[in-house]
């Protein structure tokens, strides 16, 4: 039976059974895993407080096969981000990242860059910043390392190249924006994106993740982005991520 050792962050973690929870990770080099770990709801357990989502584990499991549901032997918690927990919005936030991980990816599918930002993100939550704006940017920045990645070259029904001085039409089921011509024949659900608002989410796809913090939206472009990527996930996963006033344990 494989030993198998990795750094992660906790995404999930379920009871089952009477003494036993399922713990779902974002792996840094393994993708998402799931194992269980036998015990943990008891009064004395090795596992201690650790299984809790948010937190940065090193995991030691056991794999029958890579897709068996992996034995838990041994977590270290390397960083639970605790004070993510003293603030509704920040846990919130901290709630919306990591579903978010967890809806767009399948299990051992690694990816690098998708754990950095995750791990990034969690540590930039501080209640005394924008923590909405924070997500946001995250959000962006996390599709444009998967096949999600919202297209904004070229219009995603006919191909032709995108009018970048003109605001554009985005389709949430598409997943990109769709000229004057397709929107006019009626392709669904339509939303404006202005100038700036495409030119936000441009900057937040190819910043450098200590760069990101940087960028700053208000008004009608923060409010068209939020309303976009929200719609356009909901479409890829047909359900929506905890809001910010309506937290949902
Ligand atoms: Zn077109």
């Amino acid at each position: 039976m494989p030993l198998v050792r990795t750094r992660g962050v906790i995404l999930r973690s379920q009871r089952w059974g009477d003494a036993d929870r399922i713990v779902t990770v974002y792996s840094h080099n393994l993708g998402k895993i799931r194992g269980v770990a036998r015990g943990a709801r008891r009064m004395k357990t090795r596992f201690g407080g650790v299984l809790e989502p948010f937190g940065l584990i090193d995991l030691t499991l056991f794999q029958k096969t890579a897709e068996a549901l992996g034995q838990i032997s041994q977590i270290d918690l390397v960083a639970s981000y605790s004070s993510i927990r003293e603030d509704l919005t920040v846990m919130t936030a901290a709630a919306r990242m990591v579903r978010m991980v967890d809806a767009i990816t399948v299990a051992h599918d690694p990816n690098p860059a998708m754990f950095a930002a995750l791990v990034h993100g969690l540590e930039a939550l501080s209640p005394e910043e924008d923590v909405a704006l924070t997500t946001l940017l995250f959000q962006i920045h996390v599709l444009s390392h998967t096949g999600f990645r919202p297209q904004f070259d070229c219009c995603t029904e006919c191909g032709k190249p995108a009018q970048h001085h003109r605001p554009q039409w985005f389709s949430p089921q598409l997943g990109g924006v769709v000229c004057q011509e397709c929107v006019q024949r009626g392709m669904g659900r339509m939303l404006s994106l202005s100038k700036g608002s495409v030119a936000f989410i441009e900057q937040a796809r190819r910043l450098a993740l200590p760069h990101l913090s940087r960028l700053k939206a208000m008004g009608s472009v923060r409010m068209e982005v939020e309303t976009a990527m929200e719609a356009y996930f909901q479409a890829i996963v047909g359900k929506s991520l905890p809001t910010f006033d309506q937290w949902i344990c």
